[in-house]
């Protein structure tokens, strides 16, 4: 039942515009363990790793997006920024070989901070599909 809780902990947080732990991650109000860092993106090691490696990158002005399926096209610039980042993440961890960017969108993929992140994992053998 792990499933169906994480499945209505995600439709309880549902988008909904308000402003989420990330703000304050990047606001460096709550600690975390930076990994990558510009002016435009952060990257951070989930509290909660699913693999050896699990880093979040995330844009540091989320301007509308809370989940990937808002994007708009202006947005096409910080979104190829955030996936280049995901690159530099995977090298700096030594993991270039082989990794895995993931995207959980809305409730129904268990998405639960309403602040665009891609995971970077990697570390160990990937399975395929994912679950
Ligand atoms: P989602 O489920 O929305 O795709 O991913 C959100 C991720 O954020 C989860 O993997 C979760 O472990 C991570 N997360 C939630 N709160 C915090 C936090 O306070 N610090 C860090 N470093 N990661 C967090």
């Amino acid at each position: 039942h792990d499933e169906e809780a994480a499945a209505k902990a995600a439709a309880i947080n549902a988008d909904n515009g308000a402003p989420t732990i990330f703000d304050k991650i990047i606001a460096k109000e709550i600690p975390s363990t930076i990994v990558y860092e510009d002016d435009k993106v952060l990257a951070f090691k989930d509290i909660s790793p699913q693999a050896p490696v699990h880093v979040l990158v995330i844009p540091k002005f989320r301007d509308g997006l809370t989940q990937l399926g808002k994007a708009e096209q202006r947005h096409g610039v910080i979104l190829g920024q955030l996936l280049y980042a995901a690159r530099i993440v995977a090298e700096k961890e030594g993991i270039l070989d082989g990794f895995r960017v993931v995207i959980n969108n809305g409730p129904s993929a268990c998405q639960s901070v309403y602040h665009l992140h891609l995971h970077v994992l990697g570390g160990r053998q990937m399975k395929w599909p994912p679950g």
